[in-house]
């Protein structure tokens, strides 16, 4: 855990100087495809729930690299377990066995209850996996005609930027000039259980959803949805597909989110904190009936399931089957929702929180959500923008209560100036 005292430390000067951030950003204009824009402050360490920029100005970081550093920066011991692995073997490929993978798939399984793991890199190659496992179990298992299989996916989803994912995003920056577009795939409104109904029919193979959407702004669902995705999918035979890669893993006070609605989907998607912040890891978690029916040759990576990989999931799992952290951020997460709603009517119109994530809808009349986490950049807090006025909360689950309460305190001030 981190021993950072929050204001205090927040904008001094914690390390020497060793860089401008200035000069590193021009160089990153220069030699950086433009695919992101990112704010003005160049990290350059991390620990715990802090980051430290090149000129030694201390921030806390609440994005967490969108849930990947759940278990703060530096954790030790998944460092611990990552240099221990990185002294015996870091890849085979999956031409060979390694004594890594075999456990950490029996013992994510075990963590959610399903049999069997097929493991990726990032997220979204989780969900291109779940998408080929549920056109193939579709064709071979349900019975439908080939080439037929349909996938009802969710009005503002994310699941990533490949050419198939963006294929059914509703996100205009995402897909303009990126077609043709990968074809079956019906998109229906988010929360709206007759909409999903009338949709299914006897091609459709899997409904893939978000039970929280995070990069629409930590999107809640009614409480009723969930259950009744699983009821639906259940008596349609369809397969009900969780991508959990940003509301997994402790993030939302339990395991996975669907765990909230106590709803338990055929396939489970993780990515980023499965990775420990170190490294790259993703999976497709689901029953061997469903899993299993991919067949050697039909779909892999070289990296996927590599020994570091698969020794840094091992030890995200054993720290997540204990419970503390689930405990953590459900406890956290409600001194954070406490005290976020004294904002309301200061300039922030609407809250959503699960766990420890936030999403905060700001009033378009004082500012754009950018602006707001400009100036908490300005104040010693990192947080992301998302669709115009909303912003995003999501500090590593290592944070002290103080140091929420202190970035709440940052972020009114930030308001207060706009207004
Ligand atoms: N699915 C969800 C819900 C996500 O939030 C993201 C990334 O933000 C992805 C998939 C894609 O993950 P990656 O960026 O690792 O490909």
């Amino acid at each position: 855990m981190t021993t950072s005292t929050g204001a205090a430390s927040a904008g001094s000067s914690a390390l020497p100087s060793s860089g401008s951030s200035s000069a590193a950003i021009e160089v990153e204009e220069r030699a950086l495809a433009h695919n992101y824009h990112p704010l003005p402050v160049v990290v350059a360490s991390g620990d715990g729930a802090w980051v430290t920029d090149v000129e030694g100005n201390r921030y806390l970081d609440c994005l967490a690299a969108y849930s990947a550093v759940n278990f703060g920066h530096g954790n030790p011991r998944l460092i611990e377990a990552a240099r221990a692995q990185l002294d015996r073997v870091t890849l085979t490929s999956r031409a060979f066995h390694n004594d890594q993978l075999g456990p950490f798939a029996a013992e994510l399984g075990t963590l959610l209850g399903k049999e069997m793991v097929l493991p990726m890199n990032t997220g979204a190659e989780a969900v291109e996996s779940a998408i080929k496992i549920a056109r193939a179990w579709g064709y071979r298992v349900k019975g439908v005609a080939d080439g037929r299989a349909k996938i009802i996916v969710m009005d503002g989803n994310f699941h990533g930027r490949t050419t198939t994912i963006i294929s059914f995003s509703g996100d205009p920056e995402a897909r303009a000039d990126f077609g043709p577009y990968t074809p079956g795939f019906v998109s229906v409104p988010y929360g709206d259980v007759d909409a999903l109904a009338a949709a299914i029919d006897d091609d459709t193979v899997a409904v893939l959803l978000e039970p929280i959407q995070g990069e629409a702004g930590v999107v809640i669902p009614p409480a009723e949805y969930l259950p009744a995705v699983r009821e639906l999918t259940s008596a349609r035979n369809v397969l009900m597909i969780a991508d959990e890669i940003q509301s997994g893993l402790g993030r939302t006070g339990t395991t996975v989110s669907s765990d909230l609605s106590g709803v338990v989907p055929d396939l489970y998607l993780l990515g980023k904190a499965l990775g420990g912040g170190i490294v790259p890891v993703s999976a497709v978690v689901g029953d061997a009936a469903v899993v299993g029916v991919i067949r050697p040759g039909e779909h892999g990576s070289t990296f996927g399931g590599n020994p570091l990989a698969a020794a840094v999931g091992r030890e995200v799992v054993a720290m997540l089957s204990t419970g503390e952290f689930q405990e953590r951020a459900s406890v956290l997460g409600a001194r954070l929702r406490e005290s976020l709603d004294g904002l309301l009517g200061r300039g922030v119109v609407a809250i959503r929180t699960a766990g420890l994530w936030a999403g905060i809808d700001i009033d378009p009349a004082i500012g754009t959500g950018r602006e707001v986490c400009e100036g908490l950049m300005r104040r010693g807090v990192l947080a992301k923008d998302t669709h115009g006025s909303t912003i995003r909360l999501a500090p590593p689950l290592v944070v002290t209560g103080e140091e929420l309460d202190w970035a709440v305190e940052q972020l009114a001030a930030v308001l207060d100036e706009l207004r």
